[in-house]
């Protein structure tokens, strides 16, 4: 470690590599066919999952498999600032982005014509909601039964002027010093290296890459074993 490296302090005074405390839950909807919470420190997300079900109107429904559709919201109240409730480009973005990182661990193909819904609501948010949203989600698919291979983890690496930092909060994702403000949201297979989302949203060097990789698998095992930890609290009750 460099001695500058020393210094730097995340606004969070939190470690370079220290991620927030996570927490997650499963079966916190009942009325769901499956769902779950999963923080980030103050972020907060809710899944729930509805299916698989008769896919309407019959025009959309696919006979060679099931269909993966997610709703991605910010709720109104989940912000201080006002936000205007309903979907907009960056909830429709950000849906969109959780269905590809959640779809090649589901296993589909035998509920022809049908919809698995699931929704995901942010009732708090301090950055890092669509991996939050990820998270809760995967645990909530696996808690509704929806056949998978393996559980999707998600988190976003960020830079602190020049170095990498993990789950970063909104102070930290808005810092403007050095090279400027960059996320990097990423999901991954549980326990293998198959990514199923890398976003950039900033600047990084591609030499990087490599080092974000790395960082990435090292929080997605802690993140894989609070996930497995509510899925055991749930089957054991
Ligand atoms: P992510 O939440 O995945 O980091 P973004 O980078 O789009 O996604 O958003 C960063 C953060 O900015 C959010 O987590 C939230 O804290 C805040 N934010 C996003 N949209 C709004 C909004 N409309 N009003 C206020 N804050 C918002």
């Amino acid at each position: 470690m460099t001695k500058e490296t020393k210094e730097l302090k995340r606004p969070s005074g939190r470690g370079l590599t220290e991620m927030r405390q996570m927490k997650a839950k499963v079966g916190v909807v009942p009325n769901a066919d499956g769902s779950a919470m999963f923080t980030f420190g103050n972020t907060i997300a809710i899944a729930a999952v509805y299916g698989p079900r008769q896919l309407h109107p019959q025009h959309m429904q696919d006979p060679s498999t099931g269909i993966l559709r997610v709703n991605y919201d910010l709720l109104s109240f989940s912000v201080s600032e006002r936000k205007k409730p309903g979907p907009n480009r960056r909830s429709q973005e950000i849906s969109k982005m959780t269905e590809f990182a959640l779809l090649p661990v589901l296993d589909i193909k035998d509920f022809p014509n049908t919809v698995i819904d699931v929704q995901i609501y942010i009732i708090q948010a301090d950055a890092g909601t669509r991996t939050a949203g990820i998270n809760a989600a995967s645990l909530a698919l696996a808690h509704a039964g929806i056949p998978m291979k393996n559980l999707i983890c998600s988190v976003a690496l960020g830079k602190l002027d020049k170095e990498l930092i993990i789950d970063l909060d909104k102070d930290e994702e808005d810092f403007e010093g050095g090279e400027g403000p960059t996320d990097f949201p990423l999901a991954k297979i549980a326990n293998s290296d198959q990514f199923t989302l890398i976003q950039l949203d900033g600047k990084i060097q591609p030499e990087r890459v490599k080092e974000i990789i790395d960082l990435a698998n090292k929080a997605c095992e802690k993140i894989y074993e609070v996930q497995k930890k509510a899925l055991k609290e749930v089957i054991e009750q």
